[in-house]
């Protein structure tokens, strides 16, 4: 399949090169050119006429499934909301909810231009299901937690899970779906797990998604009881030997951050949900100085309450301004940085996050024919400070188009409100 996209204000994401006024050619899954090709022959013209088409976005740490659980509990820290109210219902779940829950978050990423996310729960072989069905790229990973005082794990069942997941889905769906190992935070796991989890790590050589200091209370309980950081106390177990990505790392002291940068641990900032759950506001700036690469996340919609990845840059950028009194803090560029090609760079998906020529034919076109994008003078202002999520009007991943004109064209929208309302009713009877 040979198809011609034309007469598009391309932001290409790439340095030397951000924004290009012509063509992109695409032949199957990949970019054959950026700009203008006068031999490129298409099957298909697809004319955008001068709107924006650029790197589709990456949540690089949500848990899908959660979707469900939306505006289910509110106003409360943390610890009150996942322990008190978001567990007990999350018990109650099973894999046909977990497939519907993954469906519906994935149906509101793809409709808000989202191409990959990085995943971390539970029975989740069915978000892997659903993946492989609606087109999208994923990192999912099971959430290993220990609360308990075993010391061996040969037999433990999360454990095995994970490696089931891991067998049956790694490197599965064209390379779009790869699976990671998750242990959730310091906080849900015992000492000895983690050490037995780092060793499985290290066996498989696999990509890694953990929660690290996500609180200020998550760091002093750890001192307390470690005399380590949560960073620290990971890395005393045996972790970062493998790729990285560390949700949250709200709170890294000095030590922790060198300690980032030495095993190039991949940062996701999640600003609406540590900003709604009273976590606090990452120093981004900071570590943005100090090297460290920063991805972009939604975390779940239970606690943000959307998957909406143009929020999360726009407050992303704005925090720090405002936090810092330092309007270059985090620019426009910045910012979408974070949520394409350092994304991308966290979840290890090669060639992609950036439109050139034999990358993954990953984008997202947006429809720049509304009052709120007229005019604009700076395509990368456009859409980190004036662009709606709404105003996405075709995602593509991998050359197919998942979304196009506003139609998504992989999940079946209707079948997956009916089931969202269906589970809905369930857990609104339990709950009472
Ligand atoms: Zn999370």
């Amino acid at each position: 399949m040979k198809l011609l996209i034309k007469n598009a204000e391309i932001i290409t994401m790439d340095y030397d090169n951000p924004i290009v006024k012509g063509d992109i050619g695409i032949v199957d899954e990949k970019i054959a050119f950026i700009g203008k090709d006068n031999n490129f022959t298409p099957d298909t013209i697809k004319d955008v006429k001068g709107n924006i088409v650029m790197p589709g976005l990456i949540n690089a740490h949500t848990h899908t499934p959660m979707s469900l659980l939306r505006c289910y509990a509110d106003d409360l820290d943390l610890h009150e909301w996942l322990f008190d109210r978001i567990v007990p219902v999350e018990d109650t779940f099973d894999e046909n909810d977990i497939y519907w829950g993954s469906m519906l978050a994935c149906l509101e990423m793809i409709e808000s231009g989202v191409t990959a996310f990085a995943d971390m729960y539970f029975l989740n072989t069915a978000t892997a299901r659903a993946v492989q069905q609606n087109g999208m790229r994923a990192n999912i990973s099971r959430a290993l937690q220990c609360f308990d005082d075993r010391t061996s794990f040969e037999n433990d069942k999360l454990i095995r899970q994970a490696l089931e997941l891991y067998n049956q889905f790694h490197n599965t769906a064209q390379g779009r779906i790869m699976v990671d190992i998750s242990a959730h935070a310091v906080y849900t796991n015992t000492k000895p797990y983690l050490k037995y989890i780092a060793t499985i790590i290290d066996e498989l050589n696999v990509g890694v998604h953990l929660h690290i200091s996500e609180t200020e209370r998550e760091n002093i309980e750890c001192l307390e009881k470690y005399k380590m950081t949560p960073t620290q106390l990971f890395l005393s177990c045996g972790f970062f030997n493998t790729r990285t990505i560390a949700a949250h790392s709200v709170y890294l002291t000095q030590d922790d951050i060198d300690i980032y940068k030495d095993k190039n641990i991949n940062i996701v900032t999640n600003p609406t949900s540590n900003l709604k759950l009273a976590s606090g506001i990452a120093p981004i700036g900071k570590y943005l100085r100090n090297g460290l690469n920063i991805a972009l996340g939604t975390d779940s919609a239970a606690s943000n309450n959307n998957l909406n990845l143009f929020e999360e840059m726009h407050l992303a950028s704005l925090l720090q301004k405002g936090v810092n009194k330092d309007p270059i803090e985090i620019s426009a560029f910045d910012a979408l940085k974070m949520a394409t090609v350092n994304g991308a760079d966290a979840l290890g998906i090669e060639n992609c996050g950036v439109l050139k020529a034999s990358n993954v034919a990953d984008l997202i076109i947006i429809n720049t024919d509304k009052p709120h994008l007229m005019p604009y003078y700076n395509p990368l202002s456009a859409v980190v400070y004036s662009a709606q999520a709404a105003d996405v009007d075709s995602v593509m991943v991998a050359g197919k188009f998942l979304m196009e004109n506003r139609e998504i064209k992989s999940i079946d929208v209707e079948q997956v409100k009916y089931q969202t309302k269906k589970i809905a009713a369930r857990i609104a009877l339990q709950s009472t």
